[in-house]
């Protein structure tokens, strides 16, 4: 093994953060932590993984569970789509391997939504393969080590850092140590704005001259702007729920009408929103519809935290209704 490499597992094994489930080595709980932590901070998804974990403890339970049930444990993570993709994923485990992941990177990326770095993850640190498992972190650490100015966005670029990233993989015992260490780094010291070089295991072999300003990539496009108008049925004190149409975002989830009901006694405006998706921008306003009369779709505030996974692009309306009741 390297000395970069030695220096940086020794870092880590004096330094990480107890988290379970990597300590565990189970395939089912690294494989659900890090498509949990796929755009949310690990400290900020642990209640969310918890709780999955207590309800849902192997891949059969997840084959087996219903989806309502799946979104109301995955409500408030976003992008339901990554929920959508697990369930089909523990279906195909069930059929395919007997209720298990498979251990190589090569089968694991033939579930659905499992890409590169989640089945590296699952197969170095579960199943001791030596692969590599690249997210943004690595990318910001092997950018910087290298001093990559280049655009990391750029397929060749990435191929590069894939290269370097696979040429450093240490021997099988040491890859899972190995692989959480470069994750750690980039979470705890090579960090995106501010790196913590002075703190760092492997100052002595990095080149980076301006540290902060990799990985480049090019500025962002800006985000498509929608506007859109929520009309929030109310009959007493329960509220009109509908599911969303099976293409688009928010696709077959619960939301809020975009019609304006009949048979309104009283309207109130609601404080606008702008709810903010990777790539689009929802600009909402909404208004509280009063109506005389009610259908089966109309629930309690109650019923609707308890049974409905009502995504976090109409909570804030959610939260106006409440308050709404409450001064009531
Ligand atoms: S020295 Fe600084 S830039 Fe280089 S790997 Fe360490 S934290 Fe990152």
């Amino acid at each position: 093994m390297k000395k970069f490499q030695i220096d940086l597992i020794e870092w880590y094994i004096q330094n990480h953060r107890p988290l379970e489930f990597r300590l565990k080595k189970d395939p089912y709980e690294i494989w659900i932590s890090e498509i949990m932590a796929q755009q949310t901070r690990i400290e900020a998804m642990l209640p969310y993984f918890k709780r999955w974990i207590q309800q849902l403890p192997d891949i059969e339970s997840v084959a087996k569970c219903d989806d309502e049930k799946l979104n109301k444990l995955w409500q408030g993570l976003g992008y339901y789509s990554r929920c959508k993709n697990i369930k089909k994923c523990a279906i195909e485990c069930v059929e395919k391997y007997e209720g298990k992941l498979p251990c190589t990177k090569e089968e694991l990326l033939k579930l659905p939504g499992i890409g590169p770095y989640t089945a590296g993850a699952i197969a170095s640190i579960a199943y001791g393969q030596r692969v590599s498992a690249i997210d943004g972190n690595v990318i910001r650490v092997f950018s910087r080590l290298y001093n990559i100015c280049e655009d990391v966005t750029k397929t060749n670029v990435k191929k590069k850092i894939e290269k370097l990233v696979d040429e450093s993989l240490p021997s099988k015992e040491e890859i899972s140590y190995y692989n959480q260490a470069l994750m750690e780094l980039g979470a705890l010291i090579c960090i995106p704005k501010s790196p913590r070089c002075d703190h760092c295991p492997i100052q002595k072999y990095c080149s980076a001259l301006d540290p902060a300003s990799l990985p480049y990539k090019p500025k962002k496009k800006v985000r498509k702007i929608e506007y859109k108008h929520v009309y929030i049925w109310m009959y007493q004190n329960k509220v009109h729920v509908v599911k969303r149409a099976d293409t688009g975002l928010l696709a077959g989830l619960y939301g809020f009408d975009e019609v304006k009901p009949e048979h309104i006694i009283e309207s109130i405006e609601l404080e606008p929103y702008i709810h903010i998706f990777s790539h689009v921008e929802w600009h909402m306003d909404a208004t509280l519809c009063i109506v005389d009369r009610e259908d089966s779709n109309y629930k309690t505030v109650e019923e609707i935290e308890e049974r409905v996974a009502l995504p976090s692009a109409f909570m804030p309306f959610m939260n106006q209704v409440k308050e709404y009741l409450w001064k009531k």
